[in-house]
């Protein structure tokens, strides 16, 4: 079987992530694509997660309900400690050696592949796959070729464009706008249900109070 795995932070997860890992799934003929949100990522500050894991794994189960060829999996989330992309593939491989796995990631990300744990290591275990968008630069990529021996593992796909960001999300939900319809309905629900982000933006306008007081 084909399976993509795509990893993220997720805080929120989003419809550019669902559109991603539609549009691999699609045209590489993928079974099955399994979303494994992080704990604290090693390339990120825990500072900067504003979800906790159990909120940002719940938000990835609804927004994957309804499609039974996407899944979300624990693994990160139970480690419970920063995990490289390279750890966390090996485990899904040594679960069904017999599967192809591909790895999502977006291109921009992929560009920064030298900084990432073992790279070449991680090539040989999933073919990886860069979304770009259209009229994605490719050469941004060409200096990859040089310093990697499995280059040719990686694999651009063309996605529809979606100028959606958790950055931007988070940023709009902080100067209190609505986020309806960038995240799924389900996401959506829960963010609202559990008031994800509020603090931040009670903070915000603590601070504002306090600096108005003045
Ligand atoms: P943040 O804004 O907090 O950095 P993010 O929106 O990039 O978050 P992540 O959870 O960090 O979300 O992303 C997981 C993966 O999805 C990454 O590989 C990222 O490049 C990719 N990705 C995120 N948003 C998009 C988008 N709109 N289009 C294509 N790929 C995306």
């Amino acid at each position: 079987m084909r399976v993509g795995i795509f990893g993220g932070t997720f805080d929120p997860v989003h419809q550019g992530h669902m559109i991603v890992a539609e549009q691999v799934m699609n045209e590489l003929h993928l079974e099955h694509v399994v979303f494994v949100p992080g704990g604290i990522p090693p390339h990120k500050e825990a500072s900067s997660v504003r979800a906790n894991a159990e909120d940002r794994f719940a938000m990835v189960e609804a927004a994957v309900a309804g499609n039974r060829r996407f899944s979300v999996d624990r693994v990160e989330v139970d480690a419970g400690r920063p995990m490289h992309s390279v750890e966390t593939v090996g485990i899904f491989k040594e679960r069904s050696p017999e599967d192809e796995w591909f790895f999502i990631t977006g291109a921009d990300e992929v560009s920064n592949l030298l900084a990432w744990k073992e790279p070449d290591r991680l090539l040989e275990q999933v073919v990886m796959v860069a979304a770009t968008r259209p009229g994605y630069d490719l050469s941004k990529l060409d200096h990859l070729e040089a310093a990697l021996r499995n280059f040719d593992r990686i694999f651009p796909v063309e996605c529809t464009r979606v100028d959606i960001s958790a950055t931007g999300i988070r940023r709009r939900m902080l100067q209190g706008k609505s986020i309806r319809y960038l995240v799924p309905e389900g996401v959506y629900a829960i963010i609202e249900q559990r008031e994800l982000y509020a603090g931040d933006r009670k903070r915000a306008e603590g601070g504002r109070l306090r600096e108005g007081s003045l």
